[in-house]
């Protein structure tokens, strides 16, 4: 641990939350993370304290679908920014090996030097092989302006079904419209890409992986006919609206209350 990172108590109120941030932090000093990175953070903190940061049914719902999708899909792909590479490097990979996932850096700020370093990070945390890399895979996908128009030939140019925790709208709009299957994970059901994609796991990033770990585990051995059955009963819709309605319950609650911690009440006078 360096001089300047702070050691976080286990008492504190919101030691988990605070450690997320450390790990982000981290991610942003080594060079994974970029500037938006840490904004797009906060912004999903702002809607996970509004889901009582917990994991709702809504979520597993749109999970245990996604996982169904991976494993019925030819050739799913799954995309890593430097917030994913920062905050769940192991899992991610863990996962994307479970289901025989292509891994493929995908930046939205591109610069050389930082799709190295993701790369490397996943690497360490067992990965076989990076896609999203190399000059001479590299293929377009004109709908999109930016330097994230660039994908890998072998990776999201050819993929059936991309997984793209926290995407941005744009990007997640035109994979849509190339005839892909998206699934994300963004706290924020408002969002372009939570309205656009085909599944939205509106969760945090750091829970959702082991819990997609766990479904994988409970849905591997099923039946291809069990699994579309699944696909076939979702609607991303009905989950968006669900994840919606409980905010504003949780809202409601609360706004019945005013101030809702009760020991923050008694100093009141
Ligand atoms: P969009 O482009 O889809 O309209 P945006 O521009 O508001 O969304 P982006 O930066 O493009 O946001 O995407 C990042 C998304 O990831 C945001 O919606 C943010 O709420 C969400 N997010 C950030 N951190 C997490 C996290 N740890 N877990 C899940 N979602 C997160
Ligand atoms: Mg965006």
């Amino acid at each position: 641990m360096s001089n300047n990172e702070i050691k976080i108590p286990s008492s504190h109120p919101r030691a988990e939350s605070l450690r997320i941030r450390e790990r982000l932090i981290n991610g942003f000093k080594k060079g994974l993370v970029a500037y938006a990175g840490l904004i797009a953070h906060g912004r999903g903190e702002a809607f996970d304290y509004i889901l009582g940061e917990k994991t709702h049914s809504f979520a597993i719902k749109a999970m245990r679908t996604a996982i169904a999708l991976f494993l019925t899909s030819k050739h799913p792909v799954f995309s890593v920014n430097g917030n994913v590479a920062a905050l769940v490097p192991e899992d991610y990979v863990k996962l994307a090996n479970l289901l025989n996932a292509k891994l493929e850096v995908n930046l939205f700020y591109r610069t050389r030097e930082r799709e190295l370093k993701i790369r490397d990070a996943l690497i360490r945390a067992g990965a076989r092989e990076v896609l999203g890399v190399d000059e001479e895979y590299r293929a377009e996908i004109p709908e999109i302006k930016h330097l994230r128009r660039f994908v890998d030939v072998r990776g999201i140019y050819k993929a059936d079904t991309v997984f793209v925790p926290l995407e941005d709208g744009d990007r997640t709009a035109a994979l849509i419209k190339l005839g892909k299957k998206v699934v994300t994970i963004d706290l924020n059901p408002l969002s372009r890409t939570a309205q656009w994609a085909t599944i939205t796991i509106v969760d945090n990033l750091v829970r959702a992986i082991p819990m997609m770990i766990r479904i994988y585990k409970d849905l591997s051995s099923k039946d291809k006919e069990d699994l579309l059955e699944i696909i076939r009963n979702y609607n991303n819709s009905e989950v968006l609206s669900e994840a919606m309605k409980t905010m504003k319950e949780n809202l409601e609650k609360l706004a019945e209350k005013g101030i809702f911690i009760e020991e923050a009440r008694r100093f009141q006078r």
